[in-house]
């Protein structure tokens, strides 16, 4: 989608840009930042031959994370509190402090394979951004607020969101704090034991409106030839796991059509999500078997039991409940055909987080007035934006990423001056939000 691409604002010909009245970031620090940033948990990949990032949720490497991120929160001038889920939030005051503020942020969190931007962009721009209205003498009669969420990535503890899902009030603080990692360590003892289980309500004040800047982690903006993209909502997203039940029996003597081979039904089913996609029956659907296990897994053994997970994803949500619809009623037909019964389970199911178009508005017109060409998308990730979403109008800005967005892996890379493009529209689209006086 190119709809809103003006790749004409550079040029001189036209109207010039504001440049006097707009805020730059300072691009050189944003970027030494992220780089420093990233050796908090730093590895050596064997993989790729790169240094990669492994700092998960409430580890010492996040401990050791989150202390540089809120020592440069200070430095910045901000008034750091944390809530009890961990969330982490610096104020710098508007001239109205009654006023509900316009916050930005993201997460620092890390996956275990991870890079140096997922995340850490959004943060680490947003005390840019605050750093920069301070340079330019701007005062703003909106609170400006910068923050980041625990365990964005579910990496750790299994439910990504996390913070950003409890102050959004879509999970229970208990439900969350009694969540535990594969060790059996709970999120309330790491947050304690880390030294941020913090005295604020985790419900905090609703913001007036909430700005996440991220990397976009796909191939969008670099085919459109963009470093920017406005965000104008997330997909939704629909985790199944299928249990297909048989029969085991000898793979020598048992004729061929007197078998229950929950294995070739599994095979018909992953043929068939694909053929669903590529049919455009069900819009831009993408459907992925990610984790297929066989019973009893034996040479020589027709297998009894299949279990295979379905991750479905589409940016609609009547096109996404006609998919599994209709996987369902192709499940069926085959358990019938092959003498299979099938189970289904859900693990998880989000329907599509429209953001608000108000929100993505400001963005367009503060990167015309920078003059930085953009596309709109759809998100094929989650994001801290979708839970925020749900307590006020939200948006994001993307950033380009190279090698399509590859993300998640050491080789997840933004030139620094797409971050710079990217937060630069963030400060542009804060200020016009909070007001500048
Ligand atoms: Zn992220």
């Amino acid at each position: 989608m190119t709809d809103s691409s003006r790749p004409d604002n550079g040029r001189t010909d036209g109207p010039a840009p504001a440049t006097s009245l707009t805020v730059r970031i300072d691009r050189e620090r944003l970027w030494s930042n992220l780089m420093a940033l990233k050796e908090i948990g730093g590895y050596d990949d064997a993989a790729t031959g790169l240094r990669g990032v492994r700092r998960l949720a409430l580890t010492d490497e996040d401990a050791e994370a989150r202390g540089l991120v809120v020592e440069w929160m200070r430095e910045a001038g901000l008034a750091v509190r944390v809530d009890r889920i961990g969330n982490v939030y610096g104020r710098r005051e508007g001239t109205a402090p009654n006023l509900p503020c316009v916050l930005m942020g993201s997460h620092i969190d890390t996956v275990a394979t991870g890079g140096a931007f997922d995340g850490t962009l959004g943060v680490l721009g947003a005390i840019e951004v605050v750093r920069a209205l301070d340079a330019a003498g701007i005062r703003t009669r909106r609170a400006v607020e910068v923050g980041f969420f625990t365990e964005e990535e579910g990496v750790r503890f299994g439910t990504d969101m996390l913070g950003s899902a409890v102050t959004a009030g879509r999970i229970p603080l208990d439900h969350a704090h009694a969540l535990t990692d594969a060790a059996g360590a709970t999120v309330a003892d790491e947050l304690v034991r880390i030294g941020y289980h913090g005295p604020e309500p985790e419900i905090r004040p609703v913001p007036h409106a909430y700005i996440e800047c991220h990397i976009e982690q796909g191939p969008i903006l670099a085919d459109a030839g963009v470093d920017i993209g406005i965000v104008t909502g997330v997909q939704a997203i629909s985790w199944q796991r299928l249990t297909l039940d048989g029969a085991a029996a000898h793979a020598g003597t048992t004729p061929i059509d007197a078998r229950h081979d929950a294995g070739l039904a599994a095979a018909e089913v992953v043929v068939e999500i694909r053929r669903m996609c590529e049919s455009g029956e069900f819009g831009r659907l993408r459907g992925t078997v990610g984790n297929l296990t066989l019973d009893p897994a034996q040479t020589n053994v027709v297998p009894s039991r299949a279990v295979l997970t379905v991750d479905q994803r589409n940016p609609d949500d009547t096109l996404m409940t006609a998919a599994e619809k209709h996987l369902a009623d192709f499940v069926a037909t085959v358990g019938t055909r092959h003498g299979v019964t099938a189970t289904w389970e859900r693990m998880a199911k989000t329907n599509v987080v429209p953001f608000d178009t108000g929100v993505q508005d400001v963005i367009a017109a503060a990167a015309d007035r920078l003059g930085h060409p953009y596309v709109k998308a759809v998100s094929g990730a989650g994001h801290d934006a979708q839970e925020i979403a749900a307590t006020c109008p939200t948006a994001m800005v993307f950033v380009a990423g190279e090698h399509a967005g590859i993300s998640h892996t050491p080789r997840e890379y933004s030139r620094p001056d797409a971050c710079g493009n990217g937060v630069d529209v963030l400060a542009e689209a804060i200020l016009t939000l909070a007001e500048r006086l």
